[in-house]
Order: structure tokens, then sequence, then C-alpha cells
């Protein structure tokens, strides 16, 4: 586990955790039914419900997509790499425990901007014997400290593929800090044959107030920007230059879901989008 803590590497991460206002990482451990949240995050996720009754479901169903995306990149595709960025507070099946659950050998990079989930990195650090895992504290926005982390030299080879995760968390970066470039730059150090795994809120189902609605609300919460929901053209960019995996770009309760529980919640309930992009 290394910090890059801009207030000081002697400081403990829970001197960083602002219980005051809501954060994401916290929120979607609520919303997920989990115990490590905060009256700020109850509160804002409640606001959030209130305006999208279905938030829960739309919730698991993403965590259900990450865990089948990353299943059928170490099934599937051979991938034994991951580079999982916005990992969250530790929940039931991890990156690693799915991937190493198919190749113990996995290698897995997690990275998290929240102090509160550095505080519970431990749980992510449970690697097989065979693979590694890391963990590293840094934003997204600032893709040249995660890819030239000693962490993430030591713990991934950057000659071999490599999946890049970015499951709910691009809509916490606005179009002001443009989102594609860093999403290119990523890609740009990874080699052929890698894979960008990624699912986004969108306002495509929502009735325009409601859309509206959960951006005020979140507006007050952290990031100060709120969730920037998208289109899917807009979150199809993300994917541009790679090879779309079957089906595109779908609900994450239609992304190859057939084993899933039936019948799925309606693209409506969920209102999240995801895909998987390989590289050529
Ligand atoms: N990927 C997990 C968790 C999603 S919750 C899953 O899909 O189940 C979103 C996570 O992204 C939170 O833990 C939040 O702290 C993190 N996050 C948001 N903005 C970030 C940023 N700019 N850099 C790093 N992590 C960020």
């Amino acid at each position: 586990v290394t910090t890059d803590a801009p207030t000081g590497a002697a400081q403990h991460p829970s001197d960083r955790i602002d219980t005051s206002v809501a954060h994401p990482a916290r929120r979607y451990n609520y919303w997920l039914g989990g115990k490590d949240n905060f009256q700020a995050d109850r509160d804002s996720g409640d606001a959030m419900a209130a305006a999208f009754p279905t938030i829960r479901t739309a919730a698991l169903e993403n965590r259900r997509f990450l865990q089948r995306a990353v299943a059928h990149l170490a099934r599937e595709a051979g991938i034994r790499q991951f580079l999982d960025i916005g990992t969250g507070i530790p929940t039931a099946n991890n990156t690693h425990e799915v991937a190493q659950s198919v190749a113990p050998q996995s290698r897995v990079v997690y990275v998290d901007n929240d102090p509160i989930v550095l505080a519970h990195a431990r749980a992510l650090l449970t690697s097989s014997p065979e693979g590694a895992t890391a963990y590293i504290d840094a934003d997204l926005r600032e893709p040249e400290k995660i890819l030239h982390h000693p962490e993430l030299r030591r713990t991934l080879d950057l000659g071999q593929p490599v999946a890049l995760m970015l499951v709910a968390i691009l809509h916490f970066v606005g179009e002001a800090e443009d989102p594609y470039a860093v999403v290119r730059r990523l890609l740009a150090e990874l080699p052929p044959g890698s894979y960008l795994a990624a699912s986004h809120a969108t306002y495509d189902h929502l009735p325009p107030d409601v859309a509206e609605a959960a951006r005020e609300t979140t507006r007050a919460g952290n990031p100060p920007g709120g969730i920037n929901l998208r289109s899917r053209d807009d979150f199809a960019r993300f994917f541009d230059g790679l090879e779309v995996v079957e089906p595109g770009f779908v609900s994450v309760a239609r992304w190859r879901a057939e084993a899933e529980p039936q019948p799925r919640p309606t693209v409506d309930e969920v209102s999240m989008y995801c895909a998987l992009g390989r590289k050529p």
C-alpha cells in the first residue's frame, strides 16, 4: 500500500476522512447494503433514491457487471493482469478474488483516491500466493502518477496485456477534466490485446427533471461537480479505436447476463451503460 496523499506521508488515512460530506465510495457502499458509511452518505444516498427509486438495483447490477466482466476477461480472454481504478470499499467478489478464482496467478493493481478505501485496503491485499495485488492511493485524473508508480511497475508487466477497469468511476470526472484524454493516456501505455471494461451512469432513460435533480443533489457532495451523467454516444467515445466485444454498449443489467437470475431488471431501472473493448 502506498499513499500519495498531498498532505504528508506520515499522516494516517483516517485523518483525511471527512464524514461531514457525502463520498461516492461510501454512498455506493450504503446502496449495496454495507456498513462503511456515515450519515452524510446515507442522506445523499436517500436523496438520490428519492429521485431515482431503483438506485440500489442499479448499484447491485453494476457490481454484478464488474464480476461478470472480470470472469469473462480471465476465462474467455485469458487476461492475467488488471488495473482497477475506482476500486471502491472492498466488498464481496473484488476483482482479484474473481480473477484468481479462474487463474490464481492473476495480478491486480487497485487505485482509488478516497482515504476510506485506503483505510480498508488490507482486504484487497489478500492475493493468492501465485498472484499479486497492490493498492495505490491516487487519482484517475493524474494518469502519469498511476502509470509510473513503482507499485504498479512492480506488480504489472506492461509488456503483457492488461485489463483497465473503469467501472462506475468515469461519471465522477467532468468534461473540464477531459476524461477522454485520461482514458486515451492510460490505454496508450498498454500493449495490443489489452482491454477496457467500463460502466457509466446515463440520463438516456431518465425524465429530464429527474436527471437534473440527480445532478443537483450530488453537487453538494464530493466531488464538487457531482455525477456527470452521459449519453450512450458519449459513453461509446471512451472506446474509440477499440474492438468492442459483443453485445456492445448495453445496460449493465443486460451484458452477458444470461446466467443471472431472471427476470432481469429493466434498462430504465438501472440506467447505466457498460462495455468491454479490446485494443487491437
Ligand atoms: N468500481 C467499483 C466501485 C465503484 S464506486 C464497482 O463498480 O463496484 C466509485 C469509486 O470511484 C469510489 O470508490 C470513488 O472513491 C472512486 N473515485 C471517484 N473519483 C475518483 C478519482 N478521480 N480517482 C480515483 N478514484 C475515484
